[in-house]
Formats: C-alpha cells, structure tokens, sequence
C-alpha cells in the first residue's frame, strides 16, 4: 500500500518517497520497478516531481462514450493510439504554457486516468493484464486543438506534444489500494468550477483491454505510461468552447489516487 512520489528535497537532490496521510514524506531506496525498501527517515520536500520519467508515454482517443459522442465521431472499433513525447512531462505544479511561437489558440484540458507498467511485457492477455501494473496516477493530455484538427493533417500528435502538455501526478498510488481501476470518479476543475466529472466505468476500452491491445506483438516496456483518454466536458465541447488562458488554474481529480493542479501561463 503505497501512494509513491519523486521529490528534491532541501539540498536540491531528487529523492523517491511514501507519501502519508498527513502529507509528509517517509524516504524509499531501491528500484521504482524492483524493489523500494524504507530507509526510515522523512524527507524534506521542497518540490514535487512527475512521480516517473516515462520512457514512453502512450495516448488512447475517444475511449469513453459520453465524450465520443460529444466530439461527434463514431464509437472506435479499435483503440485510437497516439504518442506524446517525453518533453511533454510536467510537474505537479509546475506551468501548462501556452505556446506562442508555434501559436495555438485553442489549448484544451483532459483529465485521463494514467496507468503505470510496472514490468515489461509483450502479448498480454486481459485476464492477467493488471499483474503488469505498478499503480495509478492523474494526468491531464493537454491539447492544442487547432493544431489536434486542423492543422495537423489527421495526426494528433503535433497538437498533442508541446512542451509541458503532459502534467503528471502527484503519487503513483500501487495497485494493491486500486483493485479495479474501472470505478473511479473523475474530474477536472478549472478555475474552481467543475468542467468535466464523471467516472472511468465509461471506459470504450477498459484497462486490461488497452493493456492487450498496446502489447500485442508491442514490448511495452516497464515505466510506460498509457494514458486511458477523457470523459466529456472537454473545453471544445463548450458552446461557446472554453479555451485555457494564462492566469486559470487547472486541476485533475480522481478518487483514491489525488489531485494535480498546474497554474497555466503563455510561453516567454
Ligand atoms: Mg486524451
């Protein structure tokens, strides 16, 4: 039972801990994918990371129903798969920046919950897919959809990888305090206010089925994240389309693992 984060502490240094109820931080040695043994001291925290650098982060689309019809597409005969790439990781806290140079005037939030492969594996089958998980964080797949749709020339990865758009955390909590990760609640807060709330039991594509569907003949290495796509209520669904601005502040809520929240400013 464990809720794991990655923290620098006072000097500076990057240290992996145990996040307790009361919020401090009880130390952990060893291998994030082996063995995490307690070293017995409680760090001091000066800033919370990404609980992991992935090593890959893979994306499904339109993969709960109430949001795939509010985007108007069909519901997918297969999992949509689409990459962001490793600049995209943000820390709990940290900024979502609205990029400028390569301007994007439609940045968009989504809530997802991000599941941790925590052994390598290759052809799983759904029935033992979850032995392959080390536990669960938030995400929000942050997006730019003028870029996502109309100017990415049907890919989605140009709008889908600006730096930053990928915040992460703040705990991975274990599997063992999450035994079905298809009934969580769900959310996202901008500003205070609800935008979307819902529950991942909406899933398309549970999370053992995306787990044999993305190792099929696909080595899926140990620290890859797959984040598991968006309830409705996304910001482009608004009439008019909400639209992150610099100055809003952006949470990610799911039940039983935490809340991420990133302030949002527009690039330098
Ligand atoms: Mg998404």
């Amino acid at each position: 039972m464990m809720k794991i984060v990655r923290v620098l502490d006072e000097l500076g240094q990057e240290q992996i801990g145990s996040l307790n109820p009361d919020g401090t931080v009880s130390g952990l040695e060893g291998d994030l994918f082996g063995e995490l043994l307690p070293t017995g001291k409680t760090l001091s925290v000066s800033k919370f990371l990404a609980p992991l650098v992935p090593n890959s982060v893979m994306a499904v689309g339109l993969n709960y129903r109430h949001h795939a019809e509010e985007s108007g597409a069909k519901i997918p005969e297969y999992p949509i798969l689409f990459i962001k790439t490793p600049n995209t990781v943000q820390n709990p806290g940290d900024p979502i920046i609205l990029p400028t140079f390569l301007a994007s005037d439609e940045v968009d939030y989504e809530c997802e919950l991000a599941v941790i492969i925590g052994k390598n594996c290759k052809n799983v089958r759904r029935e033992n897919a979850l032995e392959y998980v080390l536990g669960y964080t938030c995400a929000n797949d942050v997006s730019a959809r003028d870029w996502q749709i109309k100017r990415g020339g049907s890919q989605w990865c140009r709008g889908k990888c600006f730096d930053t758009f990928c915040p992460l955390g703040p705990a991975i909590v274990t599997t063992d305090e999450i035994p079905d990760p298809n009934r969580l609640a769900i959310k996202t807060i901008l500003n205070g206010k609800e935008v979307q709330s819902w529950n991942t039991n909406d899933m398309i594509f549970d999370v053992p089925a995306l787990i044999e569907f993305l190792s099929g003949s696909t080595t899926l290495a140990a620290g890859t994240v797959i984040l598991t796509g968006t309830p409705h209520g996304v910001g482009m669904a608004h009439k008019p389309p909400t639209w992150l601005k610099a100055g809003d502040t952006v949470s990610i809520e799911i039940e039983s693992i935490g809340t991420l929240t990133n302030p949002v400013i527009d690039e330098a």
